[in-house]
């Protein structure tokens, strides 16, 4: 309570008379409409007498339905580990000084998941022991060449007992940063075999995936973001490769940075001095710089991003049926340029440069993309860095 509610004086309440006989009127009305509204309620109950369910066998059904939820999740996690892993690797040499060892490979353990039926599904699906226990792997990485597989359960690093998935993580990361061979311990169907696996160098750029429904796919410069909704839409591995190198040419252009110094031009030249003239800042010209070049910047991404995605070795002449499809959701992007160019431009944009990219071919020349300048060509010059190993889980019940 307020202290200056204790100091008013009792005159300023409203006088009241028969306090009880003015709430019990006030109550009546409502009370009867409760009543009145749970009758009808009632009145709309199911009328038939259905068969008693035997609760032994709803629970072995959800058993069934966690089971297919781990194994969906893993097919869609396993498709993009997979994609992301060749785009990654197969143009490392186009990432300038952006590139990080790598093994290949993602762990999962059964203390990543509380609820105790999906514990048991993780379990029966992959294998999943509370130890790190082997999950996706890239196909020809360090780990598949060495001959790691799914459910395979780490016992040991470079001779050290790994108990938890975050011991085996710090030790793996250990190697991994060093550049330098580690020596993996696995247990598969109680045998013990010991495993070599020597990183490779892959594009810096990790791909995660975002559980939204959302048709998207970004990339912030540093990482590449996948929205589970976009995972479904593609229809083939070819159709993944072409987004994940579209998003991958963002980073390696500097798409956000441009357009993060775009921002601050457009700030300086029109927003200060209309903050001096009018005393308010509108953001407009902080707007226009963000937008400045961006339909430019899709173009430049999807025409880089063809050549990662023949250089990883699917083929390039029929992703851009994504766009088609993508119009049959989104009927004004066939013509309508925004911070995008028109899903028609885009249509025959990629129509053009995979003729470019065969012309390559046929003459036997390196797939690589044509720069303005030399610089560019050169990629982002950024610290060596070492691979986390991230882990895409199956899905959380909620
Ligand atoms: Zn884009």
């Amino acid at each position: 309570m307020h202290p200056s509610a204790l100091a008013r004086p009792r005159h300023s309440s409203p006088p009241r008379r028969f306090p009880a006989v003015a709430a019990r009127l006030s109550t009546t009305p409502l009370l009867a409409a409760v009543v009145l509204a749970a009758m009808a309620l009632a009145a709309c109950s199911p009328q038939v007498h259905t068969p008693t369910l035997n609760t032994g066998e709803v629970d072995a059904e959800a058993k069934i339905q966690r089971e297919l939820v781990v194994r969906r999740s893993t097919e869609l996690q396993e498709r993009l580990y997979r994609v992301s892993w060749n785009i990654r690797l197969n143009n490392a040499e186009l990432c300038g000084e952006r590139v990080f060892n790598a093994l290949g490979f993602t762990l999962l353990s059964l203390d990543d998941y509380k609820n105790k039926g999906q514990r048991k599904a993780v379990q029966n699906v992959l294998g999943a022991h509370a130890r790190a226990t082997v999950y996706l792997i890239g196909p020809g990485s360090p780990a598949d060449v060495a001959g790691l597989k799914r459910g395979d359960v780490i016992m040991s690093v470079d001779g050290e007992n790994t108990e938890t998935k975050k011991r085996a993580r710090e030790l793996l990361a250990v190697a991994v940063k060093a550049g330098r061979p580690a020596v993996v311990e696995v247990k598969r169907d109680g045998e013990l075999s010991a495993h070599t696996l020597t990183p490779v160098r892959i594009c810096g750029y990790p791909v995660h995936l975002d559980r939204s429904a959302e048709l998207n796919a970004f990339a912030d410069g540093d990482s590449i973001t996948v929205y589970m909704g976009m995972l479904k839409f593609v229809k083939s591995d070819d159709e993944l490769a072409a987004i994940l190198g579209h998003e991958m040419a963002h980073n390696t252009q500097k798409h956000r940075r441009s357009k993060t110094v775009n921002a601050a031009v457009g700030k300086l030249l029109i927003d200060l001095p209309t903050m001096l003239l009018l005393g308010v800042d509108t953001h407009l010209g902080e707007r226009m710089g963000a937008q400045m070049f961006s339909p430019q910047f899709e173009t430049e991404a999807d025409y880089v991003g063809l050549y990662y995605t023949a250089r990883a070795g699917y083929d390039i002449h029929n992703v851009a049926d994504v766009w088609r499809r993508m119009s049959v959701e989104y009927p004004q992007a066939i013509t309508l340029v925004t911070t995008h160019p028109s899903n028609s431009q885009r249509f025959v944009g990629l129509a053009a440069d995979a003729a470019e990219i065969d012309k390559k071919r046929a003459e036997g020349l390196p797939l690589v993309p044509e720069m303005k300048d030399a610089q560019a060509k050169a990629g982002a010059a950024a610290p060596k860095g070492a691979e986390a190993e991230d882990d895409p889980l199956p899905q959380a019940e909620k």
